[in-house]
């Protein structure tokens, strides 16, 4: 496929990088299908993020991500989910390589301003659970 799935996590939004970041995805190719502003709840947080419920750090994760408003938006490019974790850069902005948006904006490895699907399954998966069939034709 050529979609993935980002969201921009609470600290980037707090920290009001959600513009910059947004241009740096449209920048780099990447067009965008579906996109809201919205916020998860504790629980729906805790589905969202469910194949990491037995990690140490699955409390901080869940409560972080429903602290604050998020961006979730779908995109469109050629190879987009390789791309896209490219342009995000690794998990610990200390580890990512500059000019990258973690690097450029994350605080931490939990706080790390985007998130981004680690496979084509997992872009379905995660599109769908924020948008609606006629969102995301
Ligand atoms: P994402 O799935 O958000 O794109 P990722 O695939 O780079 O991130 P994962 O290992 O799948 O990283 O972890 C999912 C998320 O859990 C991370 O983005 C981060 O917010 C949080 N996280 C990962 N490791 C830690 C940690 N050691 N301490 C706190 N939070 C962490």
């Amino acid at each position: 496929s050529n979609r993935t799935f980002t969201m921009i996590k609470p600290d980037a939004m707090a920290d009001g990088h959600a513009g910059a970041i947004l241009d740096q995805i449209i920048k780099a190719g990447f067009k965008i299908v579906a996109m809201k502003q919205t916020r998860l709840s504790i629980e729906k947080a805790g589905e969202f993020y469910a194949v990491h419920k037995e990690r140490p750090f699955f409390g901080e994760l869940t409560e972080f991500m429903s602290s604050g408003p998020i961006v979730a938006a779908i995109l469109e490019k050629e190879n987009a989910v390789a791309d896209f974790r490219t342009l995000i850069g690794a998990t610990n902005p200390a580890n990512a390589e500059e000019g990258t948006i973690r690097k450029r904006f994350a605080r931490s490895v939990g706080e790390n301003a985007v998130h981004g699907s680690d496979s084509d399954e997992n872009a379905a998966i995660e599109g769908n659970f924020f948008f609606s069939a006629f969102e995301r034709f």
